[in-house]
């Protein structure tokens, strides 16, 4: 269980140097018990309380990695239950099932449709991260060349899925090097799963049909010397499964029991593309770690990938673009400007209405701290003053002839004191970006 402040107080030397930065030791044990601090910043606790304190300060979800150089993905590290609370740090890895009983015509086109699903949304790349081997053959050599033909053809993280001892370490044999994560160890094979995956430096999940059973497992695994654990269950309906990872989370989380405190995998293998994706999407919403669907319809892993993107995006900070000025086709000086603020949903959805009305353009995107041009305007981050610095940041004056400059329609309030700073023109725009091909076609001309 965690400590509690009073707890770690009594660990500390109680000088109140305030080398920590804390007026008290008292004060330092509070922020360290709320993991608001870091034990390192007290340069004075004893070699005994770093040792207790280290133990209790572990993140209450351990973070776990597999996969190698640009295809290692990251799973867990996560420390609130809401994502308001601060923020959802590694998001659910979105898997894909290859079976082991294809033909070799058929993996290769099926590993062909796995890569070609990236994204790019809002200027950030998002796709499928991992590609989950399944042993439906039930033979070892099947498993392990199949294994070796998703190494050799693809760049995702691998997972290697059997309940096999024998197969799992035939299909290491061939992928090890590449650190796949290893599912699954059972109450009847944790000894042998542990062993190989401790062998070969990989990570193991645990799977169980109980969160009961999960812990225990766990326990067995950490006793054999392996640390890195995924935790999964089987045998559950998804109203079930959200259930338990809710379970899973509170306990992690909110209670730290340690043999609870790993990320988690779920598997979609039932129904068509539409409903996987849903089943897919609420687990993603339910903090599951891993997900792995068996469709390849691209239209099914844009719902789920971009639910992923949003919930784990930081709160406190909105996805930005930089604030700079944007050349949209081929512009000259005859070309229109237009302002927008940095927010990243506000300026890709301006400049694919900008790309769609095939007027060439300039786009002069201003620093609003990633506010959209309302939350912007009412919280003064956007005002004639930041419109004219940014023109004169990026030269405008230099780039047009024209002197006249397009604002949202949401913002025409500020026409009259834009018109005054820049001695330009102001034409007020439309209120919703969809309706910019027609005013640049038409009013602009
Ligand atoms: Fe106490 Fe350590 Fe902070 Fe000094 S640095 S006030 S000893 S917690």
């Amino acid at each position: 269980m965690a400590l509690t402040g009073l707890d770690i107080f009594k660990l500390l030397p109680k000088t109140n140097c305030k080398k920590c930065g804390m007026p008290t030791c008292l004060a330092f044990a509070m922020q360290l018990a709320q993991k608001r601090a870091k034990l390192d910043d007290c340069p004075c606790a004893s070699e005994e309380a770093k040792g207790t304190l280290s133990a209790a300060a572990a993140p209450p979800m351990r973070l776990v990695k597999f996969g190698t150089g640009d295809n290692e993905v990251q799973l867990g590290q996560e420390t609130v239950l809401f994502r308001h609370e601060e923020k959802f740090y590694n998001p659910t890895v979105v898997a894909v099932s290859v079976s082991d009983k294809l033909s070799v015509d058929a993996l290769q086109k099926r590993i062909e449709s796995i890569n070609a699903l990236q994204f790019e949304r809002v200027g950030l790349k998002i796709g499928v991260k991992a590609i989950a081997v399944i042993n439906d053959s039930g033979q070892a050599e099947a498993f392990a060349s199949t294994a070796a033909a998703v190494k050799e053809s693809s760049d995702t993280a691998l997972i290697l899925c059997s309940d096999l001892p024998d197969s799992i370490a035939a299909a290491l044999a061939q992928t090890a090097e590449d650190r796949p994560l290893i599912a699954s160890a059972k109450v009847d094979t944790v000894e042998a799963m542990a062993k190989i995956a401790k062998e070969n430096n990989c990570p193991l999940v645990a799977r169980a049909k109980s969160i009961d059973e999960l812990a225990d497992l766990t326990e067995k695994i950490k006793s054999q010397g392996l640390e890195d654990i995924v935790l999964s269950l089987e045998g559950l309906t998804l109203a079930e499964q959200l259930r338990n990872l809710t379970k899973i989370r509170v306990l992690a989380l909110k209670k730290v029991f340690r043999p609870l405190g790993y990320p988690t995998l779920s598997i979609v293998e039932e129904g068509d593309a539409d409903q996987q994706t849903m089943a897919a999407t609420s687990l993603i919403c339910k903090y599951c770690g891993i997900v792995i669907v068996d469709t390849v319809e691209p239209y099914a892993f844009l719902p789920m990938l971009t639910a992923g993107m949003n919930i784990y995006s930081d709160p406190q900070k909105p996805i930005q673009v930089e604030p700079k000025l944007y050349e949209i086709g081929e512009p000259d000086e005859n070309s229109p400007v237009i302002f927008t603020t940095n927010f990243s949903l506000t300026y890709y959805t301006v400049e694919s209405d900008i790309e769609a009305s095939r007027v060439p353009a300039y786009i002069l995107v201003v620093d609003t701290e990633g506010t959209s041009v309302l939350t912007a305007y009412s919280g003064d981050k956007l005002n004639e003053k930041i419109v004219a610095d940014a023109m004169a940041k990026n030269d405008v004056k230099n780039k047009v002839k024209h002197q006249k400059l397009i604002i949202p329609g949401y913002v025409a309030v500020m026409s009259g004191k834009l018109e005054e700073a820049l001695g330009w023109e102001i034409m007020v725009g439309p209120r919703e970006s969809s309706m910019l091909p027609k005013y640049l076609q038409e009013v602009w001309k």
